[in-house]
């Protein structure tokens, strides 16, 4: 088996708040290969999009990275001093948010943005090669008119034209892995569609790898290859989009798929739908986290093994789920249990 390119162990990210100290992101561990695109999903506050920074070692303040490992290539990001990951954002691993505009310097033209990307990671080339190596960038991600467009500034722009600027100021130096958080969200349908194309062709063409942080389970069918599915910060199902799509184990992933359309020449599943609202993370209940919501702990007479025993998973398997009760998903017993 190909070693794969990120590996995350046991990641933690703390906050010092004033109830003391919280974990936003806990004990998270996963893989992802060359060229894959992995969708993160969950509800707002389930810790994706600090999960997300937490890559890029950006956890804002007063956050931390409190334990674990995230090795790229067997360079363990975490372990790094800031100077040092200083070179490798934007170098080895960037990020892309939804809001492109709000990462642009205002007073500095789209031509100039990129061509700084590059002389702050120390190209030594002329200023009219960096602007070629730009405007080549930004043809890949085929912005129209980059002649004209290079000498706009970043408002003079459409909301679609500035993605692809982002996603050109995120490609330009070659990353491996890009960290591409609700990047088509704030986009309309059209464009959503263009640019999700975009990224698969990039990972197609370039190898490189994805985390698409999104609350949008449509989008992930559309662009990823796996799914995780984070609740309270801790990812409760992993697996092929197709098998979690199809035959999801996991309670919580099985509502979340609700009001989703089934994938192409598939019956649309009876669904669950779910109340209440995911923890705050100094809230989190005991045993498994999902359970003051959990349509099958209900089902089922509330287990007391639910609120007493972290369900273990095996982060082997390329289908997982943190459910005791994971194999009454399968739908032939969840009819038994709701009969
Ligand atoms: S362990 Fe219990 S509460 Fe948690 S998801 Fe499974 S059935 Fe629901």
């Amino acid at each position: 088996m190909t070693e794969p390119l990120l590996k995350v162990t046991g990641l933690t990210v703390e906050f010092l708040g004033r109830h003391g100290t919280v974990r936003a992101v806990d004990d998270v561990s996963f893989t992802i290969g060359r060229g894959e695109i992995i969708g993160l999903v969950g509800e707002s506050a389930s810790g994706k999009s600090t999960l997300g920074l937490a890559l890029m070692r950006m956890v804002p303040s007063p956050g931390r990275i409190s334990s674990g490992s995230i090795s790229l290539e067997g360079q363990d990001l975490a372990a790094l001093s800031e100077a040092e990951m200083r070179t490798v954002r934007g170098s080895r691993i960037s990020l892309i948010v939804q809001d492109a505009l709000a990462t642009m310097n205002p007073v500095t033209t789209i031509g100039e943005q990129i061509e700084e990307v590059i002389r702050d990671h120390g190209d030594r080339s002329s200023r009219a090669e960096r602007m070629t190596r730009a405007a080549t960038m930004l043809r890949e991600v085929r912005l129209p008119n980059v002649d004209q467009n290079l000498r706009r500034f970043p408002h003079e722009l459409s909301g679609g034209m500035q993605q692809r600027v982002a996603i050109a100021e995120g490609l330009v130096l070659g990353p491996q892995v890009i960290i591409a958080d609700e990047p088509t969200t704030a986009l309309d349908v059209t464009v959503q569609a263009q640019i999700l194309s975009l990224l698969r062709e990039i990972c197609d063409t370039r190898g490189t790898s994805i985390v698409f942080v999104t609350h949008d389970l449509a989008t992930v069918a559309e662009i990823c290859d796996r799914v995780m599915v984070m609740y309270a910060g801790r990812i409760v199902e992993s697996g092929t989009v197709r098998e979690v799509f199809r035959q999801p184990a996991h309670p919580y992933t099985k509502a979340l798929l609700s009001g989703l359309l089934p994938l192409a020449g598939e019956p649309l599943a009876e669904l669950d739908t779910l109340s209440g609202q995911p923890p705050r993370p100094e809230d989190w209940p005991t045993g498994c986290r999902f359970h003051p919501r959990c349509p099958l702990g209900e089902a089922l007479d509330h287990p007391e093994i639910c609120m007493t025993d972290d369900p273990h998973v095996d982060e082997s398997q390329p289908h997982w789920a943190a459910c005791h009760f994971a194999e009454l998903q399968q739908p032939a017993l969840t009819e038994e249990v709701a009969g």
